[in-house]
């Protein structure tokens, strides 16, 4: 997708002045977010979620600051163009200076849509419009498991409209500039519309009016479910620069493909991961994962796994990153932002001597090859192993060459180098001293310790004295994520 280019000498003055009107727009949105369908409870929820400085906004801060004022107009008028979908309520929230996607929390539970244009702009061939608009959702499809499907009459999933004004759906248009487009969320009441305002000077492909193709692209991440970005580059940022043909950012991808998964394999090529759902062959799609990750300090965590010598947590889907002790910025984060496809939860992970990563759930596991997928899902009894699912993983010795399969109180040895377990029947996990049999995570440290994780608890284990430290069990979260010892501490 390296097809879009910036126009020469654009770029600075583009990024400049979208932060810039960024930081004035959401002064106003108070006024949008009322405007946007209130009996919906699950958009109720959204806008309520987090600190919301500026809905203590006072009318006044509707007018521009002078400096802005002054700053470089666009050439097309004194209004900025922008969306008419109003930013997320935390955009400028702690969780948002991720830069990351936002997900409006619906998305679409089939993967097969139809869509319909009811009217047409003036300034175009109705020919090109359906061009225009069958490209723009190929951006998406192309990423997606996701197809779109024209109808002529009748019921679409996704209505397509040029209007004026007010056109019932309390998102009036303004005529000229200003805002170009909105769109509605999936899983609310106007789900799958799609409204473009007449009176811009539709055009593609050139800067002498409005690009439909990208006005048209950002629609559809709207209607798909995605909210504005704080992102770079990305499609999904709420002001419209011009640069066509329009293409996903990474984040843009990250977001659609968290939702919708990845495109569908040709028939003959073998089937990527795409989580639990890999493989069933019908247009249902699961549930999305939770948005918001667990704390840190409540959790008892899936899987810990020492990979490319950072520590990796991982709980419901999110992982935790921590280098040299240390929780890096931008975590939790979704995992399968690292991995494409892994299943969540995973049961267990562990990086071998070569540097795969393997991950576990249920009867099945995955291998990775850095963040690149190169096995999986595949079933645990190609390993051996006949009980499942597993509890931990651990690789354990100075070479970092014996790897232990935990569940129930009983271990195996496993080979990566033959796949397989030493023997079917496992051993008591007895044999590892002071140490719980039912265990959640273990893992080993850069100092060949082994630790291992049960509930919020954690031991951890002497390699040459083969057995578990004392002063353990430890709490987990004080120690590794900084919070607050409880004040009635057990040690
Ligand atoms: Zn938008
Ligand atoms: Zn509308």
């Amino acid at each position: 997708m390296a097809r879009a280019t910036r126009l020469p000498g654009a770029a600075p003055r583009a990024l400049l002045l979208p932060l810039l009107l960024l930081l004035l727009m959401l002064s106003l949105p108070p006024l949008l977010a009322r405007a946007l369908r209130p009996p919906d409870p699950h958009h109720r929820h959204l806008m309520r979620r987090g600190p919301q400085p500026w809905h203590e906004a006072p009318p006044s801060s509707l007018a521009p600051p002078p400096a802005l004022q002054e700053a470089p107009q666009p050439s097309r008028g004194p209004r900025p163009p922008r969306c008419g979908v109003p930013d997320p309520p935390d955009g400028l929230s702690a969780r948002n200076r991720q830069k990351r996607f936002v997900l409006s929390g619906g998305r679409w539970e089939k993967t097969d849509l139809t869509y319909r244009i009811l009217r047409f702009p003036w300034q175009l061939l109705r020919e090109q419009v359906r061009q225009t608009m069958a490209e723009a959702l190929q951006v998406w499809s192309e990423v997606t498991p996701l197809t779109f499907t024209e109808v002529y009459e009748g019921d679409a999933d996704i209505m397509i409209d040029f209007t004026r004004y007010s056109h019932g759906d309390d998102l009036p248009f303004d005529g000229p500039g200003g805002i170009l487009a909105h769109a509605f969320f999936p899983k609310t009441q106007r789900e799958g519309d799609v409204h473009f305002d007449y009176d811009e000077t539709w055009t593609i492909g050139d800067n002498q009016g409005t690009d439909l193709l990208q006005v048209a692209a950002h629609e559809f991440g709207h209607m798909l479910g995605l909210q504005h970005t704080t992102a770079a580059k990305a499609l999904m940022s709420p002001f419209y620069t011009f640069h066509y043909p329009p293409t996903l950012s990474p984040d843009d991808r990250s977001g659609i493909q968290h939702l919708y998964g990845q495109p569908r394999p040709a028939p003959t090529s073998r089937p990527p991961a795409l989580g639990p759902q890999a493989g069933v062959d019908t247009n249902e799609i699961a549930l999305p994962e939770p948005e918001v990750p667990p704390d840190a300090c409540e959790v008892s965590f899936d899987a810990v796994s020492t990979i490319r010598g950072e520590l990796f947590f991982f709980k419901a889907g999110f992982v935790w990153r921590l280098r040299g002790g240390q929780l890096q910025p931008g975590y939790p984060a979704l995992a399968s932002r690292h991995w494409q496809g892994l299943p969540s939860p995973v049961d267990a992970a562990f990086e071998d001597a070569q540097g795969h990563i393997w991950f576990f759930q249920g009867a099945q596991y995955w291998m990775y090859d850095g963040e690149k997928p190169i096995l999986g899902p595949a079933p645990l009894s190609e390993l051996g192993l006949l009980e499942s699912p597993i509890h931990a993983a651990l690789v354990w010795g100075p070479e970092k060459n014996k790897i232990y399969f935990f569940r129930d109180g009983d271990y195996w040895r496993f080979h990566p180098s033959t796949r397989r377990v030493d023997n079917p029947v496992p051993r008591r996990a007895t044999d590892w001293r002071g140490i719980p049999s039912e265990i959640d995570a273990a893992f080993q440290d850069a100092d060949g310790y082994a630790y291992f994780l049960r509930g919020r608890l954690y031991w951890k284990f002497d390699p040459v004295k083969v057995k578990a430290l004392e002063g353990f069990p430890r709490l987990v979260g004080p120690d590794f994520f900084s919070c607050k010892e409880p004040a009635n501490t057990f040690h």
